[in-house]
């Protein structure tokens, strides 16, 4: 793919995205500030502390640039925190949280509870041959989603992997253990 992926840095696991990217071998670089989205063709959101990503992006001025680029149909991947970002809405959300939003869906934050915290486990991904091996942390569902959102994968009866024309989310991180196909979708997004 020739063109940038970015990777929203003020927070979160970035290097991990970057890591999965560059091993694609696909030009990629940490997003700060709006100068560097404008640098990009496609975003990843990246796994982290929501509330915390939010208002830093609320802070660095990179809220409105996100939302503006997304409207005009850049692919964005989310991961856990990222799915949080993503979705319109959020139920045990932090008083006023504030999402980027874009993704017609309800996410409930930290859903797994606390016998299942974190867990990893096998989960077959539409479109994908073989399973992916997901590895969830604190990890939020979706709960509802609007009608142009294609559920790709479940786990515990509630969509884990959606898709929403340009956007993709995973409740999981697929960046932390070698696995690339949720990021080659993203690719795919771009190349269309
Ligand atoms: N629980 C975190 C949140 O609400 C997400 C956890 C993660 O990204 N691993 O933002």
């Amino acid at each position: 793919m020739t063109g940038t992926v970015g990777v929203f840095a003020l927070q979160g696991d970035v290097r991990e995205h970057l890591r999965v990217l560059e091993g694609l071998g696909v030009r990629a670089r940490g997003v700060r500030r709006a100068s560097e989205l404008d640098e990009c063709d496609a975003l990843v959101l990246p796994g982290g502390e929501s509330t915390t990503m939010a208002k830093l992006a609320r802070t660095f001025e990179l809220l409105e640039p996100i939302r503006h680029r997304i409207g005009a149909g850049m692919p964005v991947l989310g991961t856990c925190a990222g799915m949080i970002l993503l979705a319109d809405r959020v139920r045990d959300g932090a008083a006023g949280q504030e999402t980027i939003g874009g993704l017609d869906a309800t996410v409930r934050r930290n859903a797994f509870g606390r016998q299942v915290d974190s867990f990893e486990t096998d989960l077959d991904l539409a479109g994908l041959d073989d399973p992916v091996h997901a590895v969830f942390i604190r990890a939020p569902w979706v709960e509802e989603v609007g009608p142009g959102v294609e559920v790709l994968a479940t786990a515990h009866d509630h969509p884990v992997a959606v898709r929403q024309g340009n956007l993709l989310a995973t409740s999981f991180h697929p960046e932390v253990n070698g696995e690339d196909r949720v990021h080659r979708l993203l690719l795919d997004l771009v190349q269309r």
